[in-house]
């Protein structure tokens, strides 16, 4: 590689990142195989996060590096504007085939971004737009909800619920939010399935559209499993709620499954999951098993067919990207379905499910863990914050993780899990014993 051996760590601004303190003692890894990277010093970390939640198949896979480098060298690049390639349309149909909610769903049309948020935007921008094309053009309001994680565009921080992706920025006009669904105080370490309490959350929708009037709202968008913000999981009901009221209400419903997608929860996709079927599907990470960057929309045929009006010469969408199917993303992603299919990745989570939930719940009863959630091959471990000092706990924990070997996430005092898919139960069982050292340190 064109690398020097030292090279200095002042340039590269890191993203959401305090790059100050990780400078004066970075974690830096260097290669990776399988469940492990290995750091600079040659130590093995055990990945229980996926890398960020996107490498499903694991790490090196030489099915995907074959594919693409046989891409990178038959056709490195080419544009989707006014041109095609087959790499792209063969892709899009290999995703149909596997679509959120199977054939009968209807969500085959497929519009390829560079990531997560723009997968968000270009929903957001594709619901505003089919609203506009079947005459409700007053519709241009979109609805997310409180502790959303959207990804980082505008759009995306607009209909996102964290408060400091947002405290900076100015966010779209006329975007409203519904009420998030955690509710530690009757909800906590909930096994076994979904919480009990809160589908009637769900009628934050009503009253968003008794305050705006539904006429002006496009779209409301939600995680099916809220992911960044802790792993926040749906209540009973909730979803099928929300479906039924935005249905009544002309309103698009659009899951953004960036996480959720490719087999996280034991389904191929959230929809398959939970039954419930949206408008919209957002999806990044898992599509190219995180190797080259891509993101997909899932779009129904009812709102892909709405645009397709007018003259044929006429543009349908005014959006894309310089990106949209790449066809090097798409030669890995082509070789990640492959893999996902012949390992049967995309349901392995639901057979370690009960495995994975009695290894994180028995991290129940150490100091300060006050909730304990999980689904699928997700879990978040949930910590009393320190007095005066939000976040420090967790980011000790994470911290003392990697010294010993194991890579977690954290997202305020939550320890979020999302191994790869490929993870061997005892592997499982030293990420809950080796979680389970540092959070007694941490106490
Ligand atoms: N949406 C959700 C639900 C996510 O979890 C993420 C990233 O974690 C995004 C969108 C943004 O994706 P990206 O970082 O690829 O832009």
């Amino acid at each position: 590689m064109l690398m020097s051996n030292t090279p200095s760590l002042e340039n590269f601004w890191m993203p959401f990142t305090a790059n100050r303190q990780f400078k004066a003692a970075p974690r830096l890894l260097a290669g990776a195989k399988g469940m492990y990277y290995t750091d600079v010093d040659g130590g093995q970390v055990l990945d229980g996060t996926a890398g960020l939640w996107c490498v499903n198949a694991g790490h090196g896979r030489e099915k995907i590096a074959d594919s693409v480098s046989r891409q990178l060298m038959t056709m490195d690049y080419a544009p989707t504007f006014q041109m095609g390639h087959p790499y792209v349309f063969d892709f899009a149909e290999k995703l149909a085939a596997i679509a959120p909610g199977g054939k009968a769903a209807g969500l085959t049309k497929v519009f390829f971004t560079g990531s997560g948020s723009e997968s968000v935007d270009t929903a957001l921008k594709i619901a505003i737009a089919y609203q506009r094309a079947i005459g409700q053009g007053t519709r241009t309001r979109v609805i997310g909800r409180e502790r959303g994680y959207h990804g980082v565009g505008f759009g995306g921080i607009s209909v996102g619920g964290l408060v400091n992706n947002r405290r900076v920025f100015p966010t779209l006009p006329g975007v409203d939010h519904m009420r998030h669904t955690h509710d530690p105080a009757r909800n906590a370490f909930v096994k076994n399935g979904l919480p009990e309490h809160g589908a009637d959350l769900a009628d934050d929708l009503e009253r968003l559209v008794a305050l705006h009037g539904a006429e002006t709202i496009a779209a409301v968008i939600v995680e099916p499993v809220a992911g960044s913000t802790g792993v926040l999981l749906p209540p009973k009901g909730y979803l099928e709620r929300l479906r039924a009221i935005s249905k009544k209400h002309g309103i698009l419903l659009i899951f953004d499954e960036v996480i959720t997608g490719f087999g996280r929860l034991g389904t191929p996709f959230a929809v398959d999951y939970f039954g419930v079927v949206p408008d919209l599907v957002t999806t990044a990470k898992g599509l190219t098993n995180g190797v080259v960057p891509m993101g997909a929309v899932f779009a129904s045929e009812a709102v892909h067919d709405a645009l397709m009006v007018g003259p044929e010469s006429q543009i349908e969408l005014f959006h894309g990207y310089t990106y949209s199917g790449h066809p090097v993303a798409c030669a890995a992603g082509l070789a990640t379905l492959e893999i996902y299919r012949e390992e049967g990745l995309l349901t392995r989570a639901a057979e370690l499910a009960d495995h994975w939930q009695e290894a994180m719940h028995s991290l129940n009863g150490l100091p300060n863990v006050i909730d304990i959630r999980t689904i699928g091959l997700v879990a978040g471990i949930e910590l009393a914050p320190r007095a005066d000092a939000a976040g420090a706990r967790g980011y000790d924990v994470f911290v003392d993780c990697f010294n010993k070997g194991l890579l977690v996430r954290v997202t305020g005092d939550t320890i979020a899990l999302s191994p790869p898919l490929i993870v061997e139960k005892e592997q499982i069982d030293t990420m809950a014993s080796m979680l389970g050292d540092a959070i007694k340190r941490a106490a």
